[in-house]
């Protein structure tokens, strides 16, 4: 079933986006060599309670931490631990918050240090493609249209798409239907009318699509060991262009000034 909302509900959607945005700015100011991934998940958790918030991971489907932090070839869903980061890392931090009894969930993938510029360009095209992916969100286009321009996007560059994980229609319930594939055909797929409400979330890898869990069944690495970039913004669906309710340029700000 998919949930129309009401203008209420996709303020207040955006509301709890705006909480996860401000805990990812606060991040970025703290995200540095030497540093570990579960300090990063307590002072994240602290942000958000701070906040009148709760998270929105911590305890989902058993999930233990309030982010996923997934380091270089950690695709999605990398438990916090006391890894310490590295100069060279890319560091996917995905987050959610509850504010209200709405979710909120975003991703960005951060870089500590000094990056090679091969993966650099790894980040810069997946967050293009989120965008292109965007762009296709309004009234009577598909969730297909989406996953189209963002595999047309990453494989024009040389990229690959996972497959097996996919964005969701986001509200009261922290994944709600509609599946959001990162790949596909223009015209398939749901379509999309106006107040929906979908995170779209591209996870993209420099080399093959291929991946696989780890035992501690979290934990998704790509099966060639190359790293893998994630970015998400939950968006409302719109006539002429979508409303973006997460906000990646306070962190953005953030990062400009390090
Ligand atoms: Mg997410
Ligand atoms: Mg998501």
């Amino acid at each position: 079933m998919i949930f129309i909302k009401t203008e209420e509900e996709v303020e207040l959607i955006r509301q709890s986006n705006l909480l996860v945005s401000r805990t990812h700015a606060m991040l970025a100011g703290e995200i540095k060599e030497g540093v570990s991934t579960l300090f990063l998940d307590k002072l994240a958790e602290e942000f958000i309670r701070d906040n009148g918030g709760t998270p929105g991971f911590l305890h989902y489907n058993g999930f233990p931490n309030t982010l996923c932090v997934s380091v270089n070839d950690v695709v999605v869903h990398g438990i916090p631990s006391g890894y310490l980061l590295r100069n060279g890392d890319i560091v996917s931090v995905d987050c959610g918050a509850v504010l209200n009894g709405y979710n909120g969930d975003s991703c960005y993938t951060f870089e500590v240090g000094e990056v090679k510029p091969k993966i650099k360009a790894l980040l810069q095209c997946t967050k293009e493609c989120l965008y292109k992916g965007i762009e296709k969100a309004i009234v009577g286009n598909t969730t297909g249209d989406i996953g189209n321009a963002i595999q047309t996007h990453a494989e024009s560059h040389g990229y690959s798409v996972v497959r097996e994980l996919v964005g969701h229609g986001i509200g009261k319930q922290l994944h709600e239907e509609p599946e959001v594939p990162n790949y596909g055909r223009s015209g398939k797929g749901v379509k999309l009318r106006e107040l929906m409400t979908i995170a779209i979330e591209p996870m993209i890898n420099l080399g093959r699509k291929d991946i696989f869990q780890e035992r501690d069944h979290w934990t998704i690495k790509t099966t060639d060991g190359k790293p893998s970039a994630h970015f998400e913004h939950t968006v409302a669906v719109r006539k002429d262009k979508a409303e973006i309710l997460s906000d990646f340029s306070i962190i953005e700000e953030v990062l400009k000034k390090k």
